[in-house]
């Protein structure tokens, strides 16, 4: 189970950040290995919706559960979408904090904890984890020109969910070397294309989009005025091109009547 920690660092020894949408990362821990991926968080700086955005980051790391200090209504809503767990109170190691979580003593909220814009004006730029100063100039040419043809036995370009690949020989002529290679290619773009059409399922499971109240709506076009990719037209209420809409939230935050929300597709 992939489980997002919102994180001050990178690593599990770093500190839970206290805010959803304005971390400087998350860090993705799967609970059963502890192994960890920490993604830099784009939207803490957003003006608006870095929680929509973050949410939508979240499903498109296919995490189950998010653990965090603080989770305010258009992160919840949209995590909640996607069929996301949320946790908040998470505070101190994220180790610990993840340890707390599997021991049980963390539990799930089901409406936001904090207001919107939550954490908004404190930023905090992601740290380099190594710093210094130095001055450097260079300059180079070159020239280059090469003919020739080279054999090569390389493979673990691309990762196909761990399929196995049947090995090429090393001996013969150069001819079967050549159509043993094409053999193992071949065998490999079945698999790449396999694992492509998983992860393609996926994202589609995971696919969130906007969908508006229209006993809520007031048609004022607000909406449609700010859709970067012309999905909502109004016809005395506002109406959502499926096909069209990217689900990046824009219109949630922006429309006034809070008649829009994002809904798994
Ligand atoms: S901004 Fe809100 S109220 Fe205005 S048309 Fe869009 S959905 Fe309706
Ligand atoms: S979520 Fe984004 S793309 Fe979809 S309708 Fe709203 S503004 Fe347009």
């Amino acid at each position: 189970m992939k489980v997002a920690v919102t994180a001050k660092g990178k690593d599990l020894g770093d500190q839970v950040d206290p805010r959803f949408g304005r971390c400087p990362y998350f860090l993705v821990v799967d609970i059963d290995t502890m192994s960890a991926e920490a993604i830099e968080n784009p939207n803490l700086a957003l003006g608006g919706g870095a929680g929509i955005q973050s949410a939508q980051l979240m499903a498109e790391h296919d995490v189950s559960v998010v653990l965090t200090g603080n989770c305010g209504p258009n992160a919840h809503q949209t995590l909640s979408a996607a069929g996301i767990q949320i946790i908040v109170g998470a505070s101190g190691c994220i180790r610990d904090a993840v340890d707390r979580f599997k021991a049980g003593s963390l539990s799930t909220i089901q409406e936001p904890n904090v207001a919107s814009h939550f954490g908004m004006g404190v930023v905090d730029t992601p740290q380099p984890t190594a710093t210094g100063s130095g001055t450097g100039k260079g300059m180079g040419s070159g020239r280059g020109m090469g003919m020739g043809r080279g054999m090569g036995m390389g493979r673990e370009m691309v990762s196909t969910g761990g399929a196995a690949f049947p090995s090429t020989p090393t001996s013969g002529s150069e001819s079967d070397v050549l159509k043993a290679e094409a053999q193992n290619l071949e065998v490999q773009l079945h698999a790449v294309n396999a694992r492509l059409e998983q992860l393609g399922s996926t994202a589609a499971q995971r696919r969130l989009m906007a969908v508006v109240d229209a006993g809520t709506c007031k048609g004022c076009g607000l909406c449609e005025s700010i859709c970067q990719v012309g999905a909502i037209t109004i016809n005395s209420v506002a109406a959502i091109d499926t096909a069209a809409c990217t689900g990046c939230g824009l219109c949630v935050v922006e429309c006034p009547n809070r008649a829009i929300t994002l809904q798994k597709a």
